[in-house]
Parts: structure tokens; C-alpha cells; sequence
């Protein structure tokens, strides 16, 4: 990662608020690199890598895996040279401790986070949508234990990332996550269209 290699910018969100499927267009309509850890967690786990038998179990119980961990995996990723405007953090930091090793990574390349788009939906909407979801996708950590022990991680854990960026004064939008998709879609694109970077269709 270089000082101008694009913008740097983070959806967060609860789980079961949108964030994968508005990353993914978010991603496409800026052509920003889409890194979403839960997706390169669950790629290792596909392929039974000795990294995918570690996280398994706790993936799939709703917590947390550790952040020296999760930390080396999107360290590694960030250091990967590739084309596009920039890149999109999903689903990681998730707790300040990731937040401030990211921080750390960052400014060893002369970096900062550009923006950060918070999806923001309340608690009985996620429950329900997680669930709806899981009936769907048959997540193994879709179940109703696991649900109720990701939502609760949320709230002791990922919640005070905000906090922690409010503090440090960062760039944080917060959008309206309630809705139908397109009308989140547009909601997102203006907030991250009032950052200054063009959409690239
Ligand atoms: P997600 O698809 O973002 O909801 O992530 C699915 C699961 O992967 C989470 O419940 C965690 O077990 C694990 N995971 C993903 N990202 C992180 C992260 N930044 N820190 C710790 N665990 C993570």
C-alpha cells in the first residue's frame, strides 16, 4: 500500500444490517477492492485450511476470532498490491483494538481512513433479518443461539469501534439502514459520494 493508492474506506454495521450485500454494490459503483473478512474467514474454512479448522468452531458459535489473528489476515491483504480506486473494509475493525491496529498499518504507509459509512438498524429489525436469512442461506452461524451471541459481541464489542472514531474525530456517516434495498443503495451512494470521489458508473 502506497500514500495514492485510492481511497480507504470502511462499511460498518451490526450483523444482519446489509453490510455484505451494500458492500458489494457500494464496492462495484466506486470500483473499489471489496475486503470483507467473514468472506476470506469462511474462503479458508471452504477449503479446510489449517487457518479455516481454526476458526471454524468459533465462527460458527457467533464470536469473535481473535484479533492478533484477524489482524495478520487483513494486514497481509491491505499490503496486496492491486488495481481500483481504493479499497472497502467489511465486517472488519470490529473491535477498537483491531481499529487501532489498523490505525497503526495505515500510518506506516502514510495513510488514514477516508470515510466510514455506518448502516445503521435496530436491534429487533436484525434479529429478524438474520433469522429470515438463515432459513435462506443455511449460514451455520444463522442459528438462533448463535445470532443472539453475535448481536451481543455487537453491542460489547464492535459498537464501541464508533465511539472510538467519533473520538478520534474520523469521517463517520451515518446512515439510515431501514428501507428497501434501493433506497439504502441511494443513501449510501450520497454519503460516500459527499466524501468527493466520483462514482465509476
Ligand atoms: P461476517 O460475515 O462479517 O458477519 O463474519 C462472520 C464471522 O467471521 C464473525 O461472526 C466472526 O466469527 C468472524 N469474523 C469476521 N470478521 C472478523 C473480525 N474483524 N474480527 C473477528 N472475527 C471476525
Amino acid at each position: 500500500m502506497t500514500p495514492d493508492d485510492g481511497v480507504i474506506a470502511i462499511l460498518f454495521g451490526a450483523p444482519g444490517s446489509g453490510k455484505g450485500t451494500q458492500s458489494a454494490y457500494i464496492s462495484d459503483v466506486f470500483d473499489l477492492a471489496h475486503v470483507s473478512t467473514g468472506d476470506m474467514l469462511r474462503a479458508e474454512v471452504a477449503k479446510g485450511t489449517p487457518l479455516g479448522v481454526e476458526v471454524e468452531p468459533i465462527m460458527s458459535s457467533g464470536q469473535l476470532v481473535p484479533d492478533d489473528l484477524i489482524v495478520r489476515v487483513i494486514e497481509a491483504r491491505l499490503l496486496r498490491k492491486e488495481g481500483g480506486s481504493g479499497i472497502l473494509l467489511d465486517g472488519f475493525p470490529r473491535t477498537v483494538a483491531q481499529a487501532q491496529a489498523l490505525d497503526a498499518v495505515l500510518a506506516r504507509a502514510g495513510r488514514t481512513i477516508d470515510v466510514i459509512l455506518f448502516l445503521d438498524v435496530p436491534e429487533e429489525e436484525l434479529r429478524e433479518r438474520i433469522l429470515r436469512r438463515g432459513a435462506e442461506e443455511d449460514r451455520p452461524d444463522d442459528t438462533p443461539e448463535a445470532v443472539h451471541t453475535r448481536l451481543e459481541v455487537y453491542e460489547s464489542e464492535t459498537a464501541p469501534v464508533l465511539d472510538y472514531y467519533d473520538a478520534v474525530g474520523a469521517n463517520v456517516q451515518h446512515v439510515d439502514g431501514v428501507g428497501d434495498i434501493d433506497e439504502v443503495r441511494a443513501r449510501l451512494r450520497r454519503a460516500f459520494g459527499a466524501h468527493g470521489t466520483e462514482p465509476a458508473r
